[in-house]
C-alpha cells in the first residue's frame, strides 16, 4: 500500500535525508566508517536493495527492523547506521539502508518521525507525525481553515475554522456535554475528530471568523460544497 505524504519526504539512495526538515538536528548524521562522501562505493548495492527479498518493518524508536534470507538487521535511517557486517564492520552504506530508504521515499513505509494514523471516518491509512496525538483524518476527510462546508443535520453553511484533536466523545460544549451525546450528532462516529466551524450566516464585512462563535462537529457530519469532492 501506498500512503500519500504531505509535505513529501525524500530520502536519497545512501539514506540521508534530502529534505531539510532533518538538516539541523544533530550535526552528526554520517556515522563514523567512512569520513568521506566520495567513499560510498556502491558496488552494486543500489540494484540489491531494490531487487533482493527483504521485508522491512517500522520500530517504535524510529528505527527499522530488515528481515532478509541472510539475517535480521536494524537500521536507523536518520542515523545512517545498519547492524549488518556490511556496515558495522566495513563502514559501507549496506543494501539494507538503501532498501529502508527507498521504501520511505516511496510512501511505503514511515519517515523516522513518523507513524502509522488511521482516518477516523473511513479508516485508510495515512503517515502522521510521531509526535500527534488524537484522532486522525484523511487527505479526502480533512478540512482546511476557510472551507466552506454544510451541516448534514440542518444544511446549514458553515466555515471551518479548526480540525481539534479531540474526538466526539472528549470535547465538551459550553455546557459541559461531550459533543456525541447531543442526538443530532447520534448519527457520527464518538471517535471522530471534532471540527470547529462558525456559522456563516454571522458573519459579516465586519465579523470575520474568528470573531463568530464557534461550534464543534463531528468531522463527518460536515461536508464541504465544494461539488468536486465526493464524498
Ligand atoms: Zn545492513
Ligand atoms: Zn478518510
Amino acid at each position: 500500500m501506498t500512503h500519500r505524504r504531505i509535505p513529501p519526504t525524500s530520502f536519497g539512495p545512501d539514506g540521508t535525508s534530502t529534505g531539510s526538515r532533518r538538516d539541523d538536528e544533530n550535526g552528526d548524521t554520517r556515522a563514523g566508517g567512512d569520513g568521506d562522501a566520495s567513499a560510498d562505493r556502491d558496488d552494486g548495492r543500489s540494484e540489491r536493495a531494490k531487487r533482493e527479498p527483504m521485508t522491512v518493518r517500522p520500530l517504535r524508536d524510529r528505527r527499522y527492523v530488515v528481515e532478509t534470507d541472510g539475517g535480521t538487521y536494524v537500521v536507523a535511517l536518520d542515523a545512517g547506521t545498519c547492524s549488518c557486517p556490511d556496515h558495522e564492520i566495513r563502514g559501507e552504506r549496506c543494501k539494507h539502508l538503501r532498501r529502508v530508504a527507498i521504501e520511505v521515499t516511496e510512501g511505503r513505509l514511515p519517515a523516522p518521525d513518523e507513524r502509522v494514523g488511521v482516518c477516523a471516518v473511513c479508516g485508510v491509512e495515512t503517515f502522521v507525525p510521531l509526535t500527534a496525538s488524537g484522532p486522525r483524518l484523511c487527505e479526502r476527510h480533512g478540512f482546511e481553515r476557510g472551507d466552506a462546508v454544510h451541516d448534514r443535520e440542518t444544511g446549514k453553511l458553515l466555515v471551518v475554522t479548526r480540525v481539534t484533536e479531540r474526538r466526539a466523545d472528549e470535547y465538551r460544549t459550553d455546557e459541559g456535554r461531550p459533543i456525541d451525546e447531543y442526538p443530532t450528532n447520534a448519527a457520527y462516529g464518538a471517535h471522530e475528530p471534532v471540527v470547529e466551524a462558525v456559522y456563516a450566516e454571522s458573519l459579516g464585512p465586519a465579523h470575520g471568523i474568528d470573531d463568530a462563535r464557534r461550534y464543534g462537529f463531528p468531522a463527518s457530519r460536515l461536508v464541504p460544497i465544494d461539488a468536486g469532492r465526493d464524498r
